[in-house]
């Protein structure tokens, strides 16, 4: 029940809640939102810049400065509305069936102007926006990625970025053998252009003559290796000459 007690409190909230979103208001200017220029809000002094995430961030803030205007003129609204029922001596009864609203409710949301039932607002949209139904995410989990796929993958998109570094440092790693920044990447010594270790491609020169055979770069360095033991084996060292084992994981 809304005694004239209640009702008093709650009036006295609802306008002492309106001194202060207007208060805020009009301290920061509305959000400088007539006055300054969108990259006020975030200090830069020129567009020309060479971060285009800098220009999203003025564009983000801008975004936020405007809602949060229109949720606080939204809210003055509301509080005006109950305002002017509580002069009318409508307050407290919903809109649409004419029933008391539970105190509770009141005291919860001194604007409610409808029951529970008839509220305007119990309806959550799940509305997605309309371009995720022909976006897929740029980089993500793709179903092949767990699976030796032989085309340029998500994986490998993220290989060539991850290259040119990322936060890890080779004191990231445990393994001892890794000495060197290049070694670092996501599977590094994975085969590119090619799909045997040892491979070797037949091509000539551009007037279609002088026909060579290419090795790859395992393959050359196996023949490297193979001189190297030559060598070895005229100094008379070939015991202990021995070749790595070849990765065979791709
Ligand atoms: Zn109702």
């Amino acid at each position: 029940m809304l005694t004239p007690n209640k009702l008093s409190s709650i009036k006295a909230e609802l306008i002492q809640r309106k001194e202060v979103i207007t208060r805020d208001l009009e301290a920061t200017d509305y959000f400088d939102i007539e006055r300054a220029f969108e990259t006020d809000s975030v200090g830069e002094l020129s567009r020309y810049d060479n971060h285009p995430a800098d220009t999203a961030t003025d564009l983000y803030e801008r975004e936020k400065d405007i809602a949060l205007v229109e949720h606080a003129e939204k809210e003055i609204k509301d509080i005006d509305h109950a305002l002017a029922n509580i002069e009318k001596g409508t307050y407290g009864k919903c809109e649409q069936c004419g029933k008391d609203i539970p105190v509770e409710r009141l005291q919860a949301l001194p604007t409610a102007t409808h029951c529970i039932e008839h509220t305007p607002d119990n309806v959550v949209s799940h509305d997605r926006p309309v371009e995720e139904e022909i976006l897929t995410p740029p980089y993500g989990k793709f179903e092949y990625d767990e699976k030796d796929a032989t085309f340029y993958d998500a994986e490998d998109s993220w290989q060539d970025v991850g290259r040119y570094g990322t936060s890890e440092t080779p004191s990231d790693f445990f393994d001892p053998t890794m000495l060197d920044y290049n070694d670092m990447y996501i599977e590094s010594d994975e085969n590119v252009g090619y799909v045997e270790d040892i491979e070797s491609f037949v091509a000539t020169d551009i007037t279609g003559n002088n026909i060579q055979v290419y090795p790859n770069a395992t393959h050359q360095l196996y023949e490297e290796r193979l001189d190297e033991e030559n060598v070895m084996s005229v100094t008379g060292n070939l015991g202990g000459a021995e070749l790595e084992p070849f990765d065979n994981d791709e």
